[in-house]
């Protein structure tokens, strides 16, 4: 008998699907992909068939729903030779949002497990419905195949109590459990774990910051492969300052705004979620906007860069206190892999952390995890590209086969 050795991942939006297939047995990626305006007029599909190496296929035709833009899925690895209905697919692993206190690890689906993903919509109300029909379209694709749940919080339930409890009227907080339970995990946990690769030592004995900007954007205090803290809360709001997300105001402009401006709860947090961060200060939440315009000598612009940054100082600051040792500060996702401009910004004056980037390492036309920082740094700086569809497989894959 073959040994069933691929994962297929999928990362299922409210329209959109984001999938990949791996082998975990020789460690590839067979293909990849994406469907996006699933139920509009008109979708669209992208297929790479990295294997392979033959080129990208793009499909622009209308998926109503998930079920049928996972036919297509279907429809195009079969096409490459690697249909989903071979006994060689082991397992398919999603991404979860939201796991709240009760899911801590990847997680098998069952109805019972599913139901509960469904009493935490309230608390991801984008997301978690989203995956949710991921989940059940695979389901239904092929029901004799494992589910597995990989949830974005769970990196973080290791937090202690000091870091994850808000200081709020204890029985309100647990009534609705109220607390911080962080995203990024995946993420966190990958990058965590190939920085102390990259640096040659032992997880456990790594103290890492690890820095994921993206459009959403969260740091985390990694202590010996243990989140100690996480700059998102109970919803992905908290923290830095995002492409479209405020990150930490005080609570009372939310009063503020209700009561003096009359607006409702509804356009807040619509205000606060879509129209704030970058895109709220300066009208752009592409970071590749913004140093354009900076060097076209923006106000706004500028501005909404300085404000970017000394939040990610003051949260750098905060987590070497958490850590008291710092061995690795590293960036990733799609600011902090690509923009050298941030990452030095990010870091400057903090010599007294122990810490400084390399200008021409820092922006060296490079992929892949490296150091930017000069050989004597006190405190190694890095640049490690996320991959949470990895880490999802490789979760998935342990789970299946334990
Ligand atoms: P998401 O949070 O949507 O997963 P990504 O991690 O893909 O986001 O990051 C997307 C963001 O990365 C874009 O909004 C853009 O600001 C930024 N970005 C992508 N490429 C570059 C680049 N070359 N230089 C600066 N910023 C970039």
């Amino acid at each position: 008998m073959t040994a069933a050795t691929r994962v297929l991942v999928l990362n299922s939006g409210s329209s959109s699907v984001k999938y990949q297939l791996l082998d975990m047995a020789e460690g590839v990626r067979i293909a990849t992909g994406l469907v996006e305006r699933i139920g509009e007029r008109e979708s669209r599909m992208e297929h790479v068939p990295r294997l392979s190496g033959t080129g990208a296929r793009e499909r622009h035709t209308r998926f109503a729903d998930h079920d049928e833009a996972l036919a297509a899925v279907a429809d195009e690895l079969a096409a490459d030779g690697y249909g989903l209905d071979s006994p060689q697919l082991a397992a398919v692993g999603h991404r979860v949002v939201h796991g709240g206190l009760r899911f801590t690890e990847p997680t098998l689906v069952d109805d019972a497990v599913l139901a509960e993903i469904e009493r935490l919509v309230p608390v991801a109300p984008l997301h978690n419905p989203a995956n949710l029909t991921g989940i059940e379209t695979a389901r239904r694709l092929r029901p004799d195949v494992p589910q597995v749940a990989v949830f974005d919080t769970a990196f973080h339930s290791a937090m202690p109590e000091e870091a994850a409890r808000y200081a709020i009227d204890v029985r309100t907080a647990d009534a609705h459990r109220v607390r911080r339970y962080g995203f990024h995990g995946t993420s966190h946990e990958y990058v965590a774990r190939r920085t102390a690769q990259l640096l040659g030592t032992e997880l456990e004995e790594t103290n890492t910051i690890v820095l994921h900007l993206g459009n959403g954007a969260s740091a985390s205090a990694v202590s010996g492969g243990r989140c100690l803290d996480t700059s998102m809360g109970l919803t992905p709001l908290e923290g830095l300052v995002m492409g479209t997300r405020s990150g930490d105001i005080d609570p009372a402009v939310v009063f503020h705004l209700h009561r003096v401006a009359g607006m409702s709860l509804d356009e807040i947090d619509t205000l606060l979620n879509r129209d704030s961060g970058l895109r709220g200060l300066c009208g752009e939440n592409d970071m590749r906007q913004i140093r354009r315009r900076r060097t076209e000598g923006d106000a706004a612009a500028q501005l909404a860069f300085d404000i970017y940054i000394h939040r990610l100082k003051k949260y750098i600051g905060a987590y070497f206190a958490v850590l008291g040792r710092v061995d690795a500060l590293v960036f990733t996702a799609g600011v902090g892999e690509n923009a050298a401009d941030v990452r030095a910004a990010a870091v400057a004056g903090l010599d007294g952390f122990g810490l400084a980037v390399d200008p021409e390492l820092n922006t060296a036309d490079a992929s892949g995890p490296r150091l930017v920082s000069p050989p004597d740094a006190g405190v190694a700086v890095g640049v490690v590209p996320t991959d949470e569809e990895w880490e999802i497989a490789r979760q998935t894959y342990a789970l299946v086969t334990a």
